[in-house]
């Protein structure tokens, strides 16, 4: 069955993509297509090695590593970033790791309008996307601009195979959940919908090969081309309850982006299931079962993932001011979502409980 719809307003964005392992060592010809000779390599304190690595080998096209990125991209280390890139006369960025390096790179590029290059080592999908995330004093405020959208991607499955499993269980889960919310997005579309099916495919298919050896780099390829659709979707349709519950957790109680995004998944999906069956029927039907919020549960527990919001510390007297401020200011879902019905979701999220 076709993925048509007889009306819709699709975007594209003109990204390039490089996929394969051991594409990381073509980074200076990426560099040199960009017209580009002065690269500053971004990367977090863990993955300072790796960032010199790439600085050692593009040689004379590095003029310098700035090796701070942090997660929520807080403003005053991409303003100290954009300073160092200004001070050496940075030409192009290359941000080499998971989502708060690209994020770093993202907010560098928003204030430089310098291009990028970002080679992914988790399937966050932030590479994809023209959308930034940036926290100051404490507020995490996100802006969708066209100088954020990353020109150039390097697909390498060597990189995301040194990804320890549980990261790697939680940052797929992350993955699924753009393109679980793309299928009933507003904006969907023939084509978001068919690239959201094929990346649950991927997902679903290769997660337990990876699980069973992370280093199988066919199966580490496969996921690698989940989170590029995935991602790709999340940069061409808006997203829903799932995504608005997790970004009020993770800002208000500081929970970790990937863990909570694999906890509420299944709970947001079988929220809206309720109205929007027909559309989840492609996810139910990739994990072969007749209901997505219980077929996505029942995946999450085949892979070890975290499966309860209290385990990640958040308290069960917080659950009251979470459903709050996830009500206070309304936005589109397919289901109406009202406080009562949103915090008894929270209740089973936090316990660990089976979807309803
Ligand atoms: P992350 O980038 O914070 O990485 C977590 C940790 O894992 C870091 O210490 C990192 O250095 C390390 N790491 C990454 N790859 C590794 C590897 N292959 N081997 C060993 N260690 C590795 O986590 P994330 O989940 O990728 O990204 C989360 C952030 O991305 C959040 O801030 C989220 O808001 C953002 N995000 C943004 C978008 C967007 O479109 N703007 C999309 C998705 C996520």
């Amino acid at each position: 069955m076709s993925y048509f719809q007889p009306d819709f307003i699709a975007r594209s964005a003109p990204v390039r993509v490089r996929f394969g392992a051991g594409a990381r060592h073509e980074v200076a010809d990426e560099i040199a297509q960009l017209g580009a000779s002065r690269a500053l390599i971004l990367s977090t304190p863990q993955q300072s090695e790796t960032a010199m690595e790439f600085a050692e080998s593009v040689g004379r096209l590095a003029a310098g590593v700035f090796s701070r990125a942090t997660m929520h991209t807080p403003v005053d280390v991409s303003e100290e970033a954009t300073g160092y890139a200004q001070e050496i006369g940075a030409d192009c960025l290359i941000a080499v790791g998971g989502g708060s390096t690209t994020g770093l790179g993202k907010a560098v590029a928003y204030r430089t309008d310098l291009p990028q290059i970002v080679i992914p080592t988790t399937y966050a999908g932030s590479e994809a996307t023209p959308i930034l995330g940036q926290t100051e004093n404490g507020r995490k405020t996100t802006l969708t601009d066209a100088k954020v959208q990353p020109e150039v991607i390097i697909y390498d499955p060597e990189l995301v195979a040194t990804l320890p499993v549980s990261m790697t269980v939680t940052s797929a889960l992350n993955a699924m959940a753009h393109a679980a919310e793309a299928l009933y997005a507003r904006e969907r579309n023939p084509l978001s919908t068919a690239l959201s099916v094929e990346g649950l495919k991927a997902f679903v298919e290769a997660m337990p090969r990876v699980v069973a050896d992370p280093g199988d780099l066919d199966a580490r390829g496969e996921t690698l081309y989940g989170a590029w659709l995935c991602g790709t979707v999340l940069g061409q349709v808006g997203m829903a309850l799932h995504h608005k519950l997790c970004h009020t957790l993770g800002g208000t109680f500081d929970l970790p982006h990937a863990e909570t995004h694999a906890i509420v998944l299944p709970h947001a999906i079988a929220f809206n299931e309720v109205s929007v069956a027909d559309q989840l029927a492609p996810l139910a039907q990739v994990l072969g079962r007749e209901s997505a919020g219980q077929a996505l549960h029942s995946f999450a527990k085949s892979l070890d993932a975290p499966m309860a919001l209290r385990d990640l510390g958040l308290k069960e007297d917080d659950l009251d001011r979470a459903a709050d401020i996830a009500t206070q200011n309304p936005y589109w879902n397919p289901r109406p979502v009202e406080r009562a019905g949103l915090r008894a979701l929270l209740q089973r999220a936090w316990e660990g409980a089976e979807p309803q």
